[in-house]
């Protein structure tokens, strides 16, 4: 189901409007480029989470060189 950031609510798909808005708002919930906001939310931590473990290990080797 797709998620309306402006309602804060899932939007069932039977609900969407003709241009796969959303019925409250009318924000568009539904295209080829929508990417859901907590997937973009994993993508940036990971991408931190990484990084952080990258400095890390350089610290490490640095340390034991
Ligand atoms: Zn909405």
């Amino acid at each position: 189901m797709p998620w309306c950031e402006a309602c804060q609510r899932e939007v069932d798909d039977s609900e969407l409007d003709e241009e796969g808005g959303c019925p409250t708002c009318g924000t568009v919930l539904t295209g080829p480029h929508r990417v859901p906001w907590h997937f973009r939310v994993l993508v940036v931590a990971t991408a931190i989470y990484l990084l952080y473990r990258l400095v890390q290990g350089l610290m490490w080797l640095a340390h034991h060189i």
